[in-house]
């Protein structure tokens, strides 16, 4: 099968031809139509000090994906052929304290799809029973290929409350532009995005973003001032790694607010901790999504109409790559799909 690898530690990605997955008896087989490129794959594409202090080459990349189940173990008996499937792409032990207590997204021995095992940018992906999502019927299937980062959004967005609150959404990547139609959608009144690409905040506006500012233009006191808000915001989701961010949310919270931190910075950040105590706030690190708690939401967001398409901005044949990844990381994108001609 072809499948997009990374051969050897160092940049680049090669589309190769490898062997198609075994399969165990506990595991599924699946033909896969599309996917999504992640920030992860971009790290793992350039091969940043993050990439070459994990992945070990030779290695097929990709976890965000959607196909039809092709194969199952002889274990297997709720999945058959021809059922439309996601992966969870964090394949948990199953075995510690957290996954024994069904709470797998605290599983500290966690493999991650196309990082430390095989992934999904392949014709075909293999994964265990335990990581299968199958679809509800009538799934646009780009929105199904989404669901990994979907969920991110989800796991982060309804972490808190936010029901008649004023949230900040601080990054407009794909996963900050999704969290918008959610929260919309879960009742909060103003959702305020800052970010600094512009075509990102026009993205920002149409998925439902009540203002969306360039950090570096507009103070967030100022904005606060426009929409009558008294005591700064009750909730925010801190979805761009960047350390100014991170702190201007904690230097513009209500008391008692909630920070949602799902961003992954660069290296260490030094925060105002009296902020954090005076202001009696709450940090919260989100990773990964709950299983299956965040699908089961994706699930029900999308069956009663929320809208996270406007989010794909561009789609390619997989035999394309190096456009498709360029495109994503131009910035001048929402997300970015590889059709891998199987649907
Ligand atoms: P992304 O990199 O596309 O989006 C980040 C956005 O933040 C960019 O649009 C960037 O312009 C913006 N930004 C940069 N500086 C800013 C500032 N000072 N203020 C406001 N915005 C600023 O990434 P994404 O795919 O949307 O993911 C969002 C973040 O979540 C990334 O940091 C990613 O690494 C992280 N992530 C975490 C998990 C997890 O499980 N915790 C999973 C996936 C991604
Ligand atoms: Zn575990």
């Amino acid at each position: 099968m072809l499948a997009l690898v990374k051969v050897e530690a160092g940049p680049g990605l090669r589309l190769q031809d490898v062997p198609r997955p075994e399969i165990g008896i506990n595991d599924v087989l699946i033909r896969v139509h599309k996917t999504g490129i992640c920030g992860t794959d971009l790290h793992i594409e350039s091969w940043d000090g993050w990439a070459a202090k994990t992945i070990v080459p030779p290695l097929v990349v990709g976890h965000e994906f959607v196909g039809d189940i092709v194969d199952v173990g002889s274990n297997v008996n709720d999945f058959s052929p021809g059922d439309l499937v996601s992966g969870e792409g964090h394949v948990t032990c199953g075995r510690c304290r957290h996954c024994m207590a069904g709470q797998r997204h605290l599983c500290a021995n966690t493999v991650g799809l196309g990082v430390g095992r095989a992934g999904a940018f392949a014709e075909y992906v293999a994964l265990p029973m335990t990581n299968i999502w199958h679809h509800w019927d009538g799934i646009d299937e780009e929105v199904a290929a989404i669901f990994d980062p979907f969920g991110n959004a989800v796991h982060t967005a309804l972490a808190f409350e936010v029901h008649g609150e004023d949230v900040l959404v601080s990054g407009a990547g794909p996963i900050g532009l999704m969290a918008i139609p959610i929260v919309r959608h879960a009742g909060a009144r103003h959702v305020v995005v800052s970010e600094p690409i512009k075509f990102r905040r026009e993205l920002a506006m149409r998925m439902g973003a009540t203002i969306a500012i360039d950090p570096r233009e507009r103070d967030l006191k100022d904005v606060q001032h426009e929409l009558g808000m008294v005591e700064g915001f009750d909730v925010a989701l801190e979805m761009s790694g960047n350390a100014i961010a991170l702190r201007s949310a904690i230097s513009n919270m209500a008391h008692g607010g909630r920070i949602a931190v799902l961003g992954i910075p660069t290296g260490e950040i030094t925060l105002d901790v009296n902020k954090i105590v005076f202001d009696q706030l709450t940090l919260r690190g989100i990773y990964g999504r709950e299983m299956y708690e965040s699908w089961y939401q994706m699930a029900v967001l999308v069956s009663s109409g929320i809208d996270i398409k406007p989010v794909i901005t561009h789609r390619f044949d997989f035999r394309e790559f190096e456009a498709a990844f360029a495109a994503a990381r131009s910035g001048d994108s929402g997300k970015v799909i590889m059709d891998w001609g199987t649907a």
